[in-house]
């Protein structure tokens, strides 16, 4: 019995990238034979203001396997791979980018893993050529951070591109949360991965929809949903400046009492006082910022909105 395969691509603003990437797709069509794997592709529009519905609509005309999902607004890529995932019904499934940055061509190798027992194929690029040497700086920080501060397993250099059994895909769709990071909901859930590398593809057409603030954002976003470590950083830095006032107190009542100096100097009083605010003040930051986590999880909120479905 044939088995089918999901293919699943979040497009925003993409009028550019829709065709090129449906023919690189075309170039497929013997390893789908081969293998005798029946195939549907899901665009999952997340709101584009350009005419990508309208190419995808054209698409479908000539190819009934080409779903749509059209979202009400921009969701984001990750609200994106979550519809998507939903959507699809096939025994496997793999997330790509349209950009065609997650190259097609590497899907048999991927698929001849899970043949082989494996329960997802990931892929990671292995350099970052043509970004900007400020972005890859603090991408590598932050990777390196995360390891450091978060159990759950998130690589250096990893894309969304992964092919994954229906199991892990059940596994991924049972994380219903609402601020989604994928890359960490892949690493959380576990499972046999696993890892090939490719050199960094550049956008061929459109440009990224990231801006290094966007990235940023993200990635803030990341920390807080895979890890607590600032929580803690913040209860430390409380007991270590406790311990440094105590210190201080017992050094200038000493001072008193032997030498008889007497307790001068506001400018040293004015530092302490900014500092210490400076670190309340940063400290009560970062437990807002978890707090307004918990409350858009709390509230329940739908993660997309559908406005047409083809
Ligand atoms: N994307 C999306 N919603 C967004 C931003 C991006 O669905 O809000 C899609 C985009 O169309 C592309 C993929 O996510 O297929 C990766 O985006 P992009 O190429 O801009 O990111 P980069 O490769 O630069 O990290
Ligand atoms: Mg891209």
């Amino acid at each position: 019995m044939s088995k089918l395969l999901s293919i699943i691509v979040p497009c925003y603003n993409e009028e550019e990238t829709v065709e090129p990437f449906y023919d690189e797709f075309k170039k497929l069509e013997p390893f789908f034979t081969e293998k005798d794997l029946d195939v549907e592709l899901i665009y999952v529009d997340d709101g584009s203001k350009d005419k990508t519905l309208e190419k995808v609509k054209a698409l479908r005309e000539r190819d009934q396997r080409i779903h749509a999902i059209s979202f009400s607004r921009n969701f984001g890529k990750e609200a994106g791979i979550y519809a998507g995932l939903q959507r699809a019904k096939g025994d496997f499934a793999v997330l790509m980018d349209v950009d065609l940055q997650d190259p097609p061509s590497l899907l048999p190798e991927m698929y001849s893993y899970i043949e082989e027992g494996y329960d997802s194929v990931a892929t990671r690029r292995v350099d970052r050529k043509g970004e900007p040497a400020i972005r890859s700086f603090f991408a590598r920080t932050f990777y390196k951070l995360m390891k450091k501060i978060s159990k759950t397993d998130i690589v250096d250099g990893a894309r969304d591109y992964r092919l994954m059994t229906r199991q892990v895909v059940d596994a991924i769709l049972s994380m219903s949360e609402y601020n989604r990071f994928t890359k960490g909901i892949f690493g959380w859930v576990g499972f046999e991965t696993k890892w090939l590398e490719y050199e960094n593809i550049e956008r061929t057409k459109g440009e990224t929809k990231w801006s290094f603030w966007k990235l940023f954002l993200y990635s803030l976003d990341g920390i807080m949903a895979f890890s607590t470590a600032p929580l803690a950083i913040a209860s430390f830095m409380g007991l270590l400046f406790c311990a440094t006032a105590f210190i201080f107190i017992w050094f200038i009542m000493i001072r008193k009492w032997i030498f008889g100096d007497p307790v001068s100097g506001w400018p040293s009083l004015v530092c302490i006082i900014l500092t210490i605010a400076g670190i309340q003040l940063f400290c009560i930051g970062v437990i807002g910022e978890y707090l307004a986590k918990m409350y858009m999880e709390v509230k329940n909120r739908p993660i997309y909105l559908i406005k047409e479905e083809i």
